[in-house]
């Protein structure tokens, strides 16, 4: 999409190129800062791309920017500066009809679930496919099983405040699954979680990029990040600090 009068930035230019290379980009980020109060960034001056299907684990301490960064790829907020593009998107030109389209492509998981306390587990998980108009018998079938997927099908007419967390967060992995999303953010996934719960939780979003979703795992949890050996990138006051390749230790 250009703007008349301005040339494309690389970034768009690349992300548009057939055949390959960063034409195979999931999300393109370029030069992006974010800023709430004058003088002060929650993000700033932040380039990276992430390939389809490829799993990341966003770190760095709390206030380093990393659910700002989540926050801007769903479409949540604007960067101040910059572009990004998501799913081939550009998120600073959506129109309101656009945000609701390219949200359908991405899944989120939260640190405190957010999951419908009146609804069942099961109507949880429906939500996500009803909005698109999935016919009733195709929304049951693809939501039992899903719930089979993460273990929990004999709990799917209970409802969640019934459900330990890691049962919770398990129900919340399903929902933003069940349509087979493109993209899967997960903001602090087991961070209300015991830690024998962490792994099995974290294993459950990690499974998602090998059927192909592209996978951003924040974390302030270094032991998580480590035991996994994924490529990491670690923000610092809003800086992309470090973009470390799999299998490399953070600094
Ligand atoms: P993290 O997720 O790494 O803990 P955040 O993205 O939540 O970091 O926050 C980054 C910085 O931006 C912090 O200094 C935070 O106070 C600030 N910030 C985040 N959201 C807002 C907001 N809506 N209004 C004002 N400042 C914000």
């Amino acid at each position: 999409m250009r703007v008349p009068g301005r040339a494309a930035p690389p970034v768009l230019a690349a992300v548009r190129a057939p055949g390959g290379g960063a034409g195979d980009a999931a999300v393109a980020i370029y030069h992006v800062s974010k800023s709430y109060a004058a003088g002060s960034f929650a993000l700033r001056d932040v380039s990276l791309q992430l390939r389809k299907g490829e799993f990341v684990f966003l770190t760095g301490p709390s206030g380093a920017g990393k659910s700002t960064l989540l926050r801007l790829l769903f479409a949540d907020e604007r960067p101040s500066e910059g572009q990004i593009v998501v799913l081939g998107r550009n998120i600073a030109r959506l129109g309101p009809r656009a945000v609701p389209r390219l949200r359908r492509r991405i899944g989120v998981v939260f640190q405190d679930f957010k999951l419908l306390p009146r609804r069942t587990v099961e109507e949880n998980v429906a939500v996500a496919l009803e909005v698109l108009g999935t016919p009733r018998r195709e929304v049951r079938a693809r939501v039992f099983a899903m719930l089979k997927q993460v273990g929990l099908q004999h709990r799917r007419y209970q409802h969640p405040l019934s459900l330990s967390g890691g049962e919770q967060q398990r129900v919340a992995i399903a929902r933003a699954l069940v349509n087979e999303p493109e993209i899967l953010l997960a903001d602090e996934p087991t961070g209300n979680l015991d830690p024998d719960l962490t792994v099995e939780i974290m294993d459950l979003i990690a499974s998602a990029a090998t059927r192909g979703t592209t996978v951003i795992v924040a974390t302030h949890e270094l032991a998580l990040v480590a035991r996994y050996g994924k490529r990491t990138l670690r923000l610092e006051g809003g800086r992309l600090a470090e973009d470390a390749a799999p299998g490399l230790r953070l600094r």
